[in-house]
């Protein structure tokens, strides 16, 4: 896993022209769903409740669908009504990222994946306590890994 994380950092390294057909974009466009890649890597959001996870009560860590990252993990997650998997917090060293995002003429923090800058979803101070954010997640950016 390791090794795939260098080679894909190696390949978008060199590309200029992100929305490129370089040798990564062409490996996650076979790898992915075309929901994985369009939220993934072109910002988009599907649609609420059609995802694998939104409802999923399961034990186990949910991980980036790109490098495999650990995220969140289910403990934290909560039911937001929204139709997306929502949590109150990433999970301990998660690498995520934050970012404003002014698309459609609203503000927003983006939340992408730190190793590999996957668009997740976004962030909203909305949530229940202990930390009141509700980091709301597309199913199509995550792994799920059921605990044993
Ligand atoms: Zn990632």
């Amino acid at each position: 896993m390791i090794d795939f994380v260098r080679r894909l950092r190696a390949g978008s390294g060199k590309a200029s022209n992100q929305m490129g057909d370089d040798g990564s974009s062409k490996e996650l466009k076979e790898r992915l769903t075309s929901t994985q890649y369009e939220v993934t890597q072109r910002a988009g959001t599907e649609p609420a409740f059609s995802g694998e996870f939104w409802n999923l009560k399961d034990e186990g860590m949910y991980k980036c669908v790109v490098c495999g990252e650990d995220l969140f993990g289910s403990d934290t997650k909560f039911d937001s009504g929204s139709g997306w998997p929502s949590f109150y917090k990433p999970t301990e060293g998660a690498p995520i990222a934050e970012e404003d995002d002014r698309k459609f003429g609203m503000v927003r923090t983006e939340v992408k994946c730190g190793k590999c800058d996957a668009h997740l979803g976004h962030v909203f101070p909305d949530g229940p306590q202990p930390t009141g954010q509700r980091y709301c997640i597309n199913s199509a950016a995550l792994a799920f890994d059921e605990a044993e």
